[in-house]
């Protein structure tokens, strides 16, 4: 059996497989944080799962920004509502 890697949601706190989590990572090369769509960036990352509770509070409470030590672009926000919309 293939060991599935699995990450916390910085939110709710719940393990999920990597691959169903919304990855920000701060960039390793330039400091810049943006959002990982195939999870191949290297750097710092924090977790979100898909559950739109999540997305919410991770956008109203900065946890992002306590996570990984940078203020966290306009963009990424705006990203995130989008998923809300969907
Ligand atoms: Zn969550």
């Amino acid at each position: 059996m293939k060991k599935i890697p699995m990450r916390m949601c910085v939110n709710c706190q719940q393990m999920y497989p990597k691959k169903e989590l919304i990855r920000i990572v701060k960039r390793a090369s330039d400091g810049v944080i943006v959002i990982d769509k195939n999870g191949k960036i290297s750097g710092k990352g924090a977790y979100i799962c898909h559950n739109k509770e999540c997305i919410r509070a991770v956008i109203k409470d900065n946890k992002l920004e306590r996570h990984l030590g940078n203020k966290i672009p306009d963009e990424i926000y705006k990203e995130l509502e989008e998923l809300l919309i969907e």
